[in-house]
């Protein structure tokens, strides 16, 4: 006998959820970037807004984990945090003085090349207690940083904080990038598509923010219905890799970017997901109740299809913002983030 989804509906129906305690995540201290990467959940950019979080917020954003997630692993990224050294020193020191087990700090290496200036900072970052610092390696990356500044970046973390301080995310890709010449950015347009879709898998790449519309795309591309099996509780509820940024949102550890599901004040609590209808839809009926009330509100399929459930996701949901503005769906946020989106489908 199949699998019936509306006699689960019935009985499963939720229109309040409680998260579980938090157990890994990051804190966003800005969306501001030196890249524009093509797989880039966040949409992290140069003209993100010059917001980055600040010293009395980031305090209680890590006694507030402290207190609902005591355990919970946190790593601190962006955007870009080097662009920003006194913000990143000051969320490191308040991360430890609170007692909050710090993994990695989060960069692409743009500062590589830039010994003077960045190496004062690795040494007051391992003075404070951070010991590890993960590099980006990747085509995306490459695009816009010369992989011999990632290298010389990685280097540089390798004296400070010792070889195993350096966490390469992900190392093959270095082999991959030597191929060409490492003094110069990669042309995206020269890359075979299929490398780009294996760099997808090796990055565990998850076709959401920026990442599905990318030009040479990152996985074979399917209708909509193709994704209809599958259900968003999972991620949703999931604590084991959230982000709360610098506005003090809080989204799902499923690396739901754009979503909203509350302020992180009430990761802890009872969500009333009644305020929150697209949330309500994903979480009760997945991808197939978005789909299916999008269609409602003239939202048209893609002929050339998508790279995934999460790809639809946010094509639905920027064409909700797009039509109905920031105002009607309070869980699509930061408004920024489908700004951004918009804005770079009409370049
Ligand atoms: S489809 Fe949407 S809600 Fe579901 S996991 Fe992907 S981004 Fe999150």
């Amino acid at each position: 006998m199949g699998f019936n989804i509306n006699l689960n509906n019935e009985f499963n129906y939720r229109e309040k959820i409680k998260l579980p305690e938090l157990s890994g995540g990051g804190i966003v201290l800005s969306y501001k970037c030196t890249n524009r990467c093509r797989h880039c959940l966040v949409a992290g950019s140069p003209e993100r807004e010059n917001k980055w979080l600040g010293r009395g917020e980031a305090e209680e954003i890590f006694k507030y984990i402290k207190r609902t997630g005591p355990g919970a692993e946190i790593h601190i990224g962006g955007g870009e945090p080097f662009l920003n050294t006194q913000c990143l020193i000051d969320a490191v020191e308040l991360a430890v003085a609170e007692g909050i087990k710090l993994s990695y700090v989060e960069t692409n290496g743009f500062w590589g090349n830039n010994f003077n200036k960045y190496e004062p900072v690795l040494k007051e970052l391992y003075k404070i207690g951070l010991r590890s610092v993960l590099i980006s390696v990747s085509p995306f990356h490459a695009e816009f940083i010369k992989p011999q500044i990632t290298i010389n970046a990685i280097k540089s973390v390798r004296n400070v904080f010792g070889f195993h301080g350096a966490f390469v995310w992900i190392p093959e890709f270095l082999n991959m990038l030597n191929k060409n010449d490492i003094t110069k950015t990669i042309d995206w347009n020269t890359i075979n598509p299929d490398i780009i879709k294996r760099a997808g898998d090796m990055y565990y790449l998850i076709p959401g923010g920026r990442c599905g519309y990318s030009k040479t795309p990152v996985a074979d591309k399917k209708p909509a219905a193709d994704f209809f099996i599958t259900s968003c509780e999972r991620e949703l509820l999931s604590t084991s890799h959230f982000h709360i940024d610098a506005y003090g949102n809080y989204m799902p550890g499923g690396l739901c970017g754009g979503i909203k599901m509350c302020s992180y004040k009430e990761a802890g609590t009872e969500i009333n997901l009644n305020d929150k209808p697209l949330i309500k839809l994903l979480f009760n009926e997945g991808i197939r109740g978005l789909f299916d009330y999008a269609q409602k509100m003239g939202y048209i399929e893609k002929s050339d299809g998508y790279c995934g459930k999460c790809h639809l996701c946010v094509d639905i949901r920027t064409f909700l913002f797009n039509k109905f503005g920031a105002e009607k769906y309070l869980e699509l946020a930061p408004a920024e983030f489908y700004e951004t989106l918009i804005k770079e489908s009409s370049l």
